[in-house]
Parts: structure tokens; C-alpha cells; sequence
């Protein structure tokens, strides 16, 4: 991930000016949770592609995660 956006790979050089930005994400509690709860909003406490974000919306997609998904994951070397 680059603080410049024109790096990373979601950039499109027409995609407007947030294309390739990154987006602040709350991984442990989602906004729409917080609220749903009735809990202040916390920080956001990492970055994220803004594609990433956009398909982890509200973290119901989290399971799909090409790294948690331990089924089809095709290792180039040998990993503990
Ligand atoms: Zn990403």
C-alpha cells in the first residue's frame, strides 16, 4: 500500500480523485455495527486498499478473505 495513490493497485488514472486512496477500516467492530448497538463509532484502526474496503463492506465478507481461505490456498514453497 502507497501513500500515493497513483501506486496502488486499485488506481485508476479515470477514476476521480479518491481512485487508489487509501481507506481507514475498523477491523474489530464495523461502523454500521457500532450504530446498530447503539456504541460510539470507534477509530479506525488500520488502512486498506479502497478496493479491499469496498468488498469487505461490512466485514460479512471477512470468510472469503484469499488469506483465511485455507481450501484452495496453493502454497509456492513449503510453510509451516
Ligand atoms: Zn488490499
Amino acid at each position: 500500500m502507497y501513500r500515493d495513490r497513483r501506486r496502488n493497485f486499485d488506481y485508476d488514472p479515470n477514476g476521480g480523485p479518491a481512485s487508489g486512496t487509501l481507506h481507514a477500516d475498523h477491523s474489530r467492530i464495523s461502523r454500521a455495527e457500532a450504530i446498530r448497538r447503539g456504541i460510539p463509532v470507534p477509530p479506525p484502526d488500520r488502512l486498506l486498499h479502497g478496493q479491499c474496503n469496498a468488498e469487505r463492506g461490512d466485514g460479512n465478507h471477512d470468510h472469503k478473505a484469499p488469506a483465511l481461505d485455507t481450501t484452495t490456498q496453493h502454497l509456492a514453497m513449503a510453510w509451516p
